[in-house]
């Protein structure tokens, strides 16, 4: 009996820390999308809804055997798993830490459009000022008016303007290499730039998938791209930089996991 109920307590334990995991995830989702997500959540927490009535199951019970079958697999509850570190990226990230890299495709699809046409329907020109030129990017939920507003403020610190000042682009409706999984380029919600050559690395080129990777040390002693990068946060962005699978050129709107964030 006392074996039962000490069980039974683990068990309550588990479920609660899982609810309140799963509350905290879907208010981060309320809170960066405001108007796009209702309010009102299932008494479990376990069902987004969209304020035009559609649902989605938050937690789908993912069963992955590796972590590149959880990048197939993953659901909302997936996506909101691994915190994303802001400020000072102080040391390599730990092993698959990719905070933002785990998404659930319909998500993005229902926020930003599911067909190229559709996504380039909510594309606006936004003036990107370090490069006195315009860039494609989406209008849904304040993505291009962040990225203006991010090329307004590194416009004040001169000296961080050449590492930002050329876009090697922003939408284009396609799968990341070597995938079937959308990159967030085909959102409109991505732009890379060709940053100095010391840093300019993508995890791919050296790694393999499921094998270990060495994160470029040059990456974490950079000031001026550290501050780059902190503009770039503070107006809801990520940077690939931040992952174990380490992709230094990319910036991706995602005010969910920027709200959710932990400091160091
Ligand atoms: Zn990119």
């Amino acid at each position: 009996m006392l074996r039962y109920n000490y069980c039974l307590l683990i068990y309550s334990l588990l479920f609660s820390q899982s609810l309140f995991a799963n509350q905290q995830g879907m208010t981060c989702l309320l809170n960066a999308y405001p108007d796009f997500l209702s309010q009102s959540t299932d008494t479990n927490s376990n069902t987004l809804i969209w304020k035009d009535g559609t649902k989605m199951l938050y937690d789908h019970k993912v069963e992955a055997t590796n972590f590149e079958d959880l990048l197939n697999k993953a659901d909302l509850k997936t996506q909101m798993s691994i915190p994303y570190p802001l400020g000072i990226l102080v040391e390599a990230p730990a092993l698959n830490q990719d905070p933002g890299r785990l998404r659930y495709e319909p998500f993005f699809e229902k926020m930003y459009g599911n067909s190229a046409n559709a996504v380039t329907k909510q594309l606006t020109k936004v003036f990107w000022a370090p490069s006195n030129s315009y860039v494609t990017f989406s209008r849904t939920s304040g993505a291009s008016n962040s990225l203006a507003t991010v090329g307004k403020e590194i416009m004040q610190q001169p000296n961080l303007v050449s590492y930002v000042n050329k876009s090697l682009g922003t939408f284009n409706w396609r799968t990341i290499q070597g995938t079937s999984r959308k990159s967030n380029h085909s959102f409109g919600i991505a732009i890379d730039f060709q940053l100095p050559k010391k840093l300019y690395k993508y995890w791919s080129w050296h790694c393999k998938p499921n094998q270990s990777c060495q994160y470029p040390k040059s990456v974490l002693t950079d000031t001026i791209l550290q501050r780059v990068v902190s503009i770039f946060e503070k107006h809801g962005f990520i940077w690939g930089g931040k992952w174990y699978h380490y992709d230094t050129m990319h910036f991706e709107y995602r005010p969910e996991l920027v709200n959710c964030s932990t400091s160091h």
